[in-house]
């Protein structure tokens, strides 16, 4: 249970990011939920939160601004009381073969993906470090521990991703901080139904549960992370991935 506990998810408003928000309301978590510019979603999430019963609030911003990340995590510190949970979960794809990958099209989704975990990581550890408990939980994925054809941009941002949860959690391990890393696979979401019915197709073929992951089966390992049961595990990358991986 995340009774008490308040919690940070970027890209929280819909897709992973709203699973897990479901997830720790359900467990009795207040939560601030930071989106990029989807404000229907974002209120949508709000409404629908309410019905358990715990503060809900948004914020709405760019991850890759530090500025926003700092004023974030401050608005959920001072609404709450504390941050007790991060989860790094706001990230882009920009799918294209090397030879017709902009720099442009690598650095943003750098940006996006692993420099905006690193800004909000950086301010929500102070305040888990005054506190001397926290758990932050990364969004990598399958292709960034395996890489993918056409997406060099976001398997270097994804095992970006794992450096730097293993590094912080090598860091902030005695201030009683856990990070750990979760590495979905093919999860049903918008990010992955703008891919071609093919694309979806071949993936499938690759998945041995012979399923789409469910935005559930993510959030419950999630939960699983910042609870009290899992305060021994950290610097772990932990798949969802229905076996694509094998
Ligand atoms: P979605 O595209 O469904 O949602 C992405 C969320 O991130 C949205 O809420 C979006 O905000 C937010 N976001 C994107 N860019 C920014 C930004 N610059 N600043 C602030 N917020 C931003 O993605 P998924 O739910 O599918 O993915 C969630 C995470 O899981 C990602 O990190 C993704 O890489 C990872 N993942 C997903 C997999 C999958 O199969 N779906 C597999 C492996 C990993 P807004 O609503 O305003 O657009």
């Amino acid at each position: 249970m995340l009774k008490g506990r308040s919690a940070v998810i970027t890209g929280g408003v819909r897709g992973i990011g709203f699973g897990i928000a479901v997830e720790f309301a359900k467990q009795g978590a207040d939560l601030l939920l930071c989106y990029r510019s989807n404000d229907e979603a974002a209120e949508k999430a709000a409404k629908e939160l309410a019905q358990y019963g715990t503060k809900v609030l948004t914020a709405k911003g760019d991850v890759c601004d530090e500025a926003f990340a700092e004023s974030a995590v401050k608005q959920a510190a001072e609404e709450f009381g504390q941050v007790d949970i991060l989860v790094n979960n706001a990230g882009i794809t920009n799918d294209k073969l090397i030879l017709r990958m902009s720099k442009d099209d690598f650095t943003k989704v750098i940006d996006t993906n692993l420099v905006g975990a690193f800004n909000f990581t950086k301010y929500a550890a102070v305040h888990m470090s005054r506190k001397k408990s926290g758990r932050i939980i990364n969004l990598s994925s399958v292709s960034g521990v395996r890489g993918n054809a056409g997406q060099a941009n976001y398997s270097a941002s994804k095992a970006g991703i794992i450096g730097l949860t293993l590094s912080n959690a090598k860091e902030l391990g005695r201030r009683n901080i856990t990070v750990n890393a979760i590495a979905p696979g093919f999860i049903d979401t918008e990010m992955t139904m703008a891919l071609s019915e093919k694309q979806r197709e071949a993936a499938l073929g690759q998945i041995s549960m012979g399923r789409y992951g469910s935005v559930q089966d993510v959030a419950k390992l999630a939960a699983f992370l910042a609870s009290d049961d899992a305060s021994y595990i950290t610097g772990q990358v932990i798949g969802v991935d229905g076996g694509i991986i094998m």
